[in-house]
């Protein structure tokens, strides 16, 4: 049985706190291996690694950084097949779904690899008369990611590179879940020659999270998980005085126009909501349905349940794969058995589908006629469920939306260019799709949501994330001709 440790200035320790947790291959329910959890004490050293790295890492040239970024970013699109496999075995989404997430996960890499022009600041020559002005961004220090189960490749690849590109050292630690993934994508970073101590991972739970939050080395957060712990994140890191990022869940909706494509919506609302089980924050698990939408949209959607092929995500014939713990799988089974009680009409009931062996599958429900007060619209599920909630009009489409309590991801699907627009203008969300179900943007934009959804000023990823992992320095030079130098004790003015 594998055992994960932690990589501490550039060596792979075991762990000694005497904690562990067990991993598990979702496809079969069998442990896999087991994760150390991080002490206090761990964690610290893993700090004080990454401080004596950025001390030298900080002057290193934009030339030298930018090879090495190039560097990474071959090894880890060589190794794509590699870093996949691990991911299905421990996460369970099919390989074409993970080969997908390291594709995302490279744009960033990618991203970084022009640090020099977005790191580029900013100057005023003779600001005053001899005065010049210049703004550099210059880098925090040791910054730290907490990262979620659901995309143990790409979300630690949301930070990572643009963190390292600004010139800081990094703490991650992923989830325990499924700590393989990001493990062998820091072996990786180190083989592309990047020094010893510039990326620690630390495996763990709440108290390798709590000494990251409250180490005074540690500069910033970034997390991305769940709300009520993201919220307890950004309290806490902002309270112990750091720069913090809290990415939360989500509840997203997909509104259908009656001038919609309903087979291009049902096609769209299916893959979006079935896709990695539900494991996805930008997943679709709420449609509204406007008008006379939504008795085509709920057949095309029924009809297209029917061919779904469930199964080990190594079996290329797989489109969906088990959920990731029994515990979330019977959860989510029972956000499905609480929404039939309170009146939803359960088209499909995934719970019906039987599986051989011991794995944690759940078929896909789709689940009709929901109203805002049943627990299936109120909680983000997180597994394969659509809710339809049935609306008359537009405006109560958008009218939904901003009710609820989230505001990560979006879509519209419409064929009228005007209600797109006033969608795109108006509605309470942080990423939107036009006729495009999971809006997830390149790694050049950035990502973050709005409400519960995000805590915190400055968004992942792109030109917001490498803003989040630098601070301005404004220097104003003065080289007088000492033909013209005499004393002024007056303020300063600019002439
Ligand atoms: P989670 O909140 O349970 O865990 C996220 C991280 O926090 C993990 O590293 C975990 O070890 C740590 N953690 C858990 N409990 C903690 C505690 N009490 N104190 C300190 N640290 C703690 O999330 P998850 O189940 O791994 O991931 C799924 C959630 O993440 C969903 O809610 C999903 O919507 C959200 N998510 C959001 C985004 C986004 O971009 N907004 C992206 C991916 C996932």
């Amino acid at each position: 049985m594998e055992h994960i440790g932690h990589l501490i200035g550039g060596k792979a320790v075991a762990g000694d706190s005497g904690e562990t947790k067990p991993v598990f291959n979702p496809a079969t329910g069998e442990q896999s291996g087991t994760v150390a959890l991080a002490s206090v004490g761990e964690v610290d050293t893993a700090v004080q690694a990454g401080q004596a790295a950025y001390k030298e890492w900080r002057s290193v040239s934009i030339a030298k950084k930018t090879k090495l970024m190039y560097t990474f970013r071959d090894l880890v699109d060589r190794n794509s097949d590699e870093i996949g496999k691990r991911l299905t075995a421990e996460h369970g989404k099919v390989l074409s779904d993970s080969a997908g997430e390291v594709a995302r996960g490279l744009e960033n890499i990618e991203f970084a690899c022009g640090m020099a022009e977005v790191l580029k600041g900013s100057y005023s020559e003779n600001a005053s008369t001899g005065v010049d002005v210049y703004t550099v961004r210059r880098p925090l220090g040791v910054v730290a990611g907490i990262t979620p189960f659901n995309f143990p490749a790409m979300i630690p690849l949301w930070t990572i590179p643009n963190a390292i590109a600004a010139g800081n050292a990094f703490v991650l630690k992923p989830s325990e879940r499924d700590p393989s993934c990001p493990m062998f994508i820091a072996e990786l970073f180190h083989e592309a020659g990047f020094p010893d101590g510039l990326l620690n991972v630390v495996n763990g739970d709440k108290t390798a999270v709590d000494a990251l939050l409250e180490h005074d080395l540690v500069k910033a957060i970034s997390f991305v998980g769940s709300t009520p712990i993201a919220k307890y994140i950004y309290s806490t890191a902002a309270e112990n005085g750091k720069r913090v990022q809290a990415l939360g869940g989500a509840k997203n909706h997909m509104v259908v126009l009656p001038d919609a494509d309903i087979d291009l919506a049902a096609d769209a609302a299916v893959s979006a909501a079935y896709g990695s089980a539900g494991e996805r924050c930008m997943a679709i698990s709420v449609i509204v349905a406007v008008g006379e939408a939504a008795d085509p949209l709920v057949e095309a959607i029924r009809e297209r349940t029917t061919s779904l092929v469930i199964g080990p995500g190594t079996d290329s014939a797989s489109e969906m794969g088990p959920l990731i713990t029994a515990e979330h799988r019977d959860r989510v089974a029972g956000y499905i058995g609480a929404g039939a009680d309170a009146g939803a009409t359960v088209v499909v009931d995934g719970r019906k589908q039987r599986f051989d062996g011991n794995g944690f599958f759940l078929g896909v429900s789709l689940l009709d006629n929901v109203t805002t007060d049943m627990s299936v619209y109120t909680d983000e599920i997180f597994g394969p469920v659509i809710s339809v909630v049935r609306v008359d009009t537009f405006a109560e489409s958008m009218d939904l939306i901003e009710a609820n309590r989230w505001g990560n991801g979006t879509a519209i699907f419409t064929r009228d260019g005007g209600a797109a627009r006033r969608f795109q203008d108006e509605v309470e969300a942080g990423m939107v799709g036009i006729n495009v179900p999971v809006p997830v943007p390149v790694g050049y934009h950035s990502f973050g949501g709005w409400n519960d959804s995000f805590f915190g000023d400055t968004t992942m990823y792109g030109p917001e994330g490498m803003r989040f992992y630098t601070r301005p320095k404004v220097m104003t030079s003065r080289w007088p001709d000492p033909a013209t130098s005499s004393v002024d004790l007056g303020f300063p003015t600019n002439t």
